[in-house]
């Protein structure tokens, strides 16, 4: 019935734009990207086809090629940017046994950067430390040294638990390293033996064993647990591990017509966690990036300035490709209009996130009215750290990030759960039509009043909206601090 509604609508929209009386650009794109283009084909190649994703892997390296590929097919000039990560990290498998007042094998996956254990795996008595948190920790006292701390979780059921989840765990690994513990086990946050991949919050640095176990076989530990009885759990962690390599963005080109060197990127990240398929994270919006690009190019529309159509990688790890780019480019920084990062899966786009900057917030709405029968919009003038903006927003750069319905975005989030079936076409070529009409608006403004920020500005944005407890939870406070990360 939903979905009936929704189809209906669709076609209200799409014959609304094709049979408009404007012939404008935006009108043209509009109604090109909400009638049949190649999506829904790309999307079927990227996430059935290629697969899950993880920075480092040969199925990235084959999007890599993929997403170039694309692009040339569509006529647009594209590029191959290489940059390097860190280290390399993907899970070959996780195992489990409890043993001592029940036997079973619960069902367990890695936290990303978790170390590994042995072939014979690592064993340890399981102690409940309740949620965590720093007077549970103070009353577990030194019993828990050298022993798995289990950590029991609320269900994730919207957006704003997703960074308390990131923030919580920022915390408890804090406590659990300075309690010497011999490794983390989380409470699946999710339902019905749902995993899902979380980054360790030291990432790179993290020094322990991190495990996810199914929610129903945690509540059963849990249950044993309270009743005064004891488990012991042996863990076995099969990685591969590597140190730094080579990864690649891939960046997309129209040149601009009249003012060439100044320039807007609308971007999306290619990399996944490998559990499910990336498809609402992010394989949905690298699709919708391409084909943004691919119907300006058939269309023949030329932009007073050069769009990058960016597909970034090593996002999931540490937001390194478009922070490679930021570095590769800081020469054009001054250039940047405007940069746009799509992350929030195929729920509609509601409005952007401008960052905390008004004059921004003023322009996205006057580019918004242009596609105004696929609102309503509201944007959030606020700043968000945990996408392809970051970087951008550390440099000063104008930035937005799209602001989506959260639809089912949470539910599937890095879950073995996020493939191509979850994603609501529909959305995403509403989403594109919307994208392209606000990135086109900025490409073809008469005057351009935005600013790049200088450090101070930065610094004072960070004040403003007390955006360091988000920094330190990623671990990115110290880049800032130390000017290895953002505006000098
Ligand atoms: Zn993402």
């Amino acid at each position: 019935m939903i979905k009936e509604t929704a189809a209906s609508l669709f076609l209200a929209l799409f014959f609304f734009f094709s049979s408009s009386a404007q012939n404008s650009d935006q009108q043209k794109l509009i109604a090109a990207l909400l009638g049949h283009t190649q999506i829904q084909d790309d999307l079927y190649e990227l996430c059935d086809k290629i697969g899950g994703r993880v920075t480092g892997t040969d199925a990235n390296i084959k999007s890599v090629e993929w997403g170039l590929q694309k692009f040339k097919e569509a006529g647009v000039d594209a590029r191959k940017e290489g940059f390097q990560m860190p280290a390399m990290w993907d899970e070959k498998s996780c195992t489990a046994k409890i043993t001592g007042a029940a036997n079973f094998s619960p069902k367990v996956v890695s936290n990303a950067f978790s170390i590994g254990t042995t072939a014979a795996g690592l064993e340890a008595e399981l102690i409940s430390v309740g949620h965590g948190t720093e007077e549970d920790f103070k009353k577990a006292g030194t019993t828990i040294k050298d022993k798995f701390i289990f950590i029991a979780t609320d269900e994730l059921v919207v957006l704003d638990g997703l960074f308390k989840e990131y923030s919580d765990a920022h915390d408890i690994e804090g406590r659990a390293l300075a309690a010497g513990v011999k490794g983390v086990v989380y409470m699946s946050s999710r339902p019905k033996k749902l995993l899902f991949r979380h980054l360790a919050s030291r990432g790179y640095k993290n020094t322990l064993p991190l495990v996810v176990m199914a929610r129903d076989d945690a509540s059963r530990c849990l249950r044993i647990l309270d009743k005064g009885e004891k488990l012991t759990i042996n863990l076995n962690i099969e990685l591969t591990t590597g140190g730094s390599y080579t990864s690649y963005n891939v960046i997309g080109e129209i040149k601009g017509s009249e003012n060439p060197d100044e320039i807007i990127v609308v971007g999306a990240h290619l990399d996944s966690w490998g559990m499910g398929t990336g498809a609402n994270d992010n394989g949905c919006n690298v699709t919708m990036v391409i084909d943004i690009a691919r119907q300006i190019k058939l269309l023949g529309i030329q932009p007073k300035r050069t769009i990058r159509f960016a597909l970034w990688n090593g996002e999931e790890q540490c937001i390194c490709g478009s922070w490679a780019y930021t570095q590769q480019h800081e020469k054009e920084l001054d250039k940047h209009v405007v940069t746009a990062a799509i992350d929030i899966g195929s729920g509609k786009i509601t409005g952007f996130f401008t960052g905390h900057r008004p004059e921004l917030e003023a322009e996205t709405n006057k580019a918004l009215q242009e596609v105004s029968a696929l609102g309503p919009f509201e944007n959030m003038d606020v700043s968000i750290v945990g996408t392809d903006n970051y970087d951008f927003m550390m440099q000063g750069v104008p930035n937005l990030v799209g602001l989506q319905e959260e639809a089912n975005y949470c539910s599937d989030y890095h879950c073995e759960s996020d493939t191509y079936d979850k994603v609501n076409l529909q959305n995403v070529k509403i989403n594109s039509a919307i994208t392209a009409v606000t990135l086109l608006h900025f490409a073809n403004l008469d005057k351009v009043t935005l600013k790049r920020q200088n450090r101070n500005e930065v610094q004072k944005m960070i004040e403003e909206t007390q955006l360091e407890p988000q920094m330190k939870a990623f671990e990115y406070w110290q880049g800032w601090l130390d000017g290895t990360r953002g505006r000098k």
